[in-house]
């Protein structure tokens, strides 16, 4: 496939090989966090224990637990000059002053755990948070670096090691076994507390789950949206995170794999230990850690049932999604990377409402070019036999890091930046030229094999519809020029409406634009200011906020009286509970992750429009979200 992840290339030196005392710590460092939590909690005991997070992907998974193995940090500096002692100084305390940040927020998240949970999973991190203050890893890095001019990242690897050799030179066999332990465990602490400096000094954004065993559940302590896009799915039992929020692109993508998942279950990565095994159920938001005979009995249930559900579902899979009154509804597809298709394609979605291209971006070191481009659009474009396929533009910004933007100079930093209000999706592309030219150019080629759309992120203003169809337009006579074959009337260019700005001033836009695509996802996080992939603010998040709601509808109504195309494509567009009142505020197109669309469909199949524009109606006159919330599960007991 064009966009899997490109190798790194030979020539970006890792740390040399150290010398064998080094290699223990460095094999002891990337087995953790299994070894480091064992060595605290020793071989005894397996109770069963619950941890509590947020249900981001459907279905019950038992298996292994596993925790994600972090690859060497690539260290491509390892000597400084004596005048930038002061610079890699500072370097060095942004970076403990990240990984304090880090540490802090998974400390504070501890208190949701019962206090033996807690008392056993605290001193841990406590003792990361120590480490980090005027210790002697602190100091001798420092050292390293003003003596030996050391790289940050070099000096912080040699210094741990040398530390780590220290300990376990006391490591005498004659030693008691608790004592031995006691050792062991320091030295892991130090090799751990180093990777996780080097990985803030070096932003390392690659992860490996080469070692993933099969049916495992993989276990982090955070996991990004690139990540996620490397997971192989059908190796995968489930996915737990202690960060991350509901909508998330993290989330996105897991419920796009159809992978039990959940995320934000605090103190799971730092209790679990080799040989655990977990259940998790990605429905109901919990995690249970090597549960007893009846619980495995209960989950065993759950698995087999929720096959069976899936299992009905498939049936609807050629049925039409027209309601009981014969309104026809679209039902697509969202599409983030290509091993999706076949679920796709199964689920009985028509068309892709919305392909993220951000992800054929993600995990590789340079930008993808326009051959490149093409031929990924091309293939998911003739995967669809006709269906429409409606490409969203690059949508840079908010969570989603893309190391070849950044490597390319194209962006900043994205830690530098506030992500969620800058240079996010269209503003980027409209300052890139080259990068919106390109990837304009490579759609209009794909759109000689089927119908397309092509969709723009993240637009607040007219200006930028009128300057992007510019742009757009140049492209097509471009291509005209060089030969190439694009449709003769260019794929409509529409707008994602995922601000309030968008949606309060969408009958200025609808002017503009040739569609609407509604991203509940972002429209939420603007509109409530709660970042949605944040776990602390998780319980806030809510895309059936009042306000959120009547955006929704204001955004429709215009593009309604304007007969214009008005789809959803976020998150909320998945949920059947609130299908009646999509269809209710006159939605007729929905795009969703594949394994949401049969649902959606038999609940489409089994309303009146009738019904759905009265309870629609009633319930916009609501501003409770606690009665909206009852309205909305009370739904077909009254009106259905
Ligand atoms: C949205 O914001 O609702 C959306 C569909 O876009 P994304 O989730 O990719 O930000
Ligand atoms: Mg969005």
């Amino acid at each position: 496939m064009p966009w899997q992840p490109s190798s790194r290339p030979a020539s970006m030196n890792r740390i040399e090989p150290p010398p064998p005392q080094h290699q223990r710590l460095a094999r002891s460092a990337l087995a953790a966090p299994e070894a480091r939590t064992d060595a605290h909690t020793g071989p005894e005991r397996r109770i069963e224990r619950l941890f509590h997070g947020i249900a981001v992907s459907a279905g019950v998974a038992i298996g292994p637990v596993f925790g994600t193995i972090e690859p060497d940090a690539v260290i491509t500096k390892q000597k400084i000059q004596a005048a930038d002692i002061g610079a890699e100084g500072t370097r060095l305390e942004a970076a403990i002053a990240q990984s304090l940040k880090q540490l802090a927020k998974l400390r504070a998240r501890l208190a949701v755990l019962p206090e033996e949970s807690q008392s056993e999973i605290a001193p841990l991190i406590d003792a990361y948070i120590r480490m980090l203050g005027p210790s002697r890893l602190v100091r001798g890095v420092r050292r390293r670096i003003e003596e030996t001019l050391l790289s940050a990242e070099t000096a912080v690897m040699t210094e741990a090691a040398a530390i780590a050799d220290a300990i376990m030179a006391q490591a005498d066999p004659a030693l008691p076994a608790e004592d031995l332990a006691g050792l062991r465990r320091r030295a892991d602490e130090i090799g751990e507390i180093a990777r996780r400096l080097v990985r803030n000094l070096t932003r390392s954004p690659f992860r490996s789950f080469a070692g993933l065993p099969e049916g495992a559940i993989l276990v982090a302590e955070a996991l990004r949206p690139a990540d996620a896009a490397l997971l192989d799915p059908s190796r995968l039992a489930g996915v737990v995170t202690e960060e991350g929020g509901a909508d998330g692109h993290t989330a996105v993508m897991l419920r796009a794999l159809g992978v039990p998942a959940v995320l934000g279950a605090a103190g799971l990565a730092h209790a679990m230990r080799p040989g655990d095994v977990a259940v998790v159920d990605g429905t109901a938001g919990t995690v249970v850690l090597n549960p007893a005979a009846l619980t495995l009995t209960a989950a065993r249930k759950a698995v087999t049932a929720f096959a069976r559900e899936r299992q009905r579902y498939t049936r609807l899979r050629r049925l039409p999604a027209v309601t009981q009154d014969g309104v026809a509804v679209e039902l697509q597809a969202n599409l983030e990377l290509p091993v999706e298709l076949p679920l796709i394609v199964q689920s009985g979605a028509v068309g892709i409402g919305l392909l993220r291209t951000e992800f054929l971006f993600m995990n590789r070191e340079t930008i993808p070019d326009e051959a490149v481009q093409t031929e990924s659009y091309r293939t998911i474009v003739e995967a669809m036999h006709g269906d429409p396929v409606t490409i969203r533009v690059l949508d840079w910004g908010g969570e989603k890091e893309i190391e070849a933007l950044t490597l390319a100079g194209v962006v900043p930093e994205i830690a530098d930046t506030n992500p969620a209000l800058g240079l996010r999706g269209i503003r980027l592309l409209l300052r890139r030229p080259e990068l919106f030219e390109t990837q304009l150019a490579a759609i209009l080629r794909a759109s000689v094999a089927g119908p397309v759309r092509v969709l723009l992120p993240m637009v607040t203003t007219v200006g930028e519809v009128r300057a992007a169809r510019e742009v757009y337009e140049r492209v097509a006579r471009r291509l005209r020029r060089r030969g190439e074959r694009i449709p003769e009337k260019l794929p409509p260019l529409g707008i994602m409406i995922e601000t309030p700005g968008a949606a309060l001033s969408a009958d200025a836009l609808a002017l503009e634009a040739d569609f609407f695509s509604i991203g509940t996802n972002d429209l939420t996080a603007y509109t409530l200011a709660v970042d949605r992939a944040e776990s602390d603010v998780a319980e806030l998040y809510d895309p059936i906020h009042p306000a959120v709601l009547r955006l929704v509808q204001f955004a429709t109504e215009a593009a309604l009286r304007m007969r214009m195309p008005v789809a959803i494509c976020g998150e909320l567009a998945a949920a059947p509970k609130l299908t009646p009142l999509l269809l209710g505020l006159g939605v007729r197109s929905l795009s969703m992750n594949a394994s949401a669309v049969p649902k959606v469909k038999q609940v489409i199949r089994s309303v009146q429009i009738d019904a759905c524009v009265r309870f629609a109606r009633r319930l916009m006159e609501q501003a409770d979200p606690e009665r909206i919330r009852a309205m909305i599960d009370g739904f077909g007991r009254v009106d259905g």
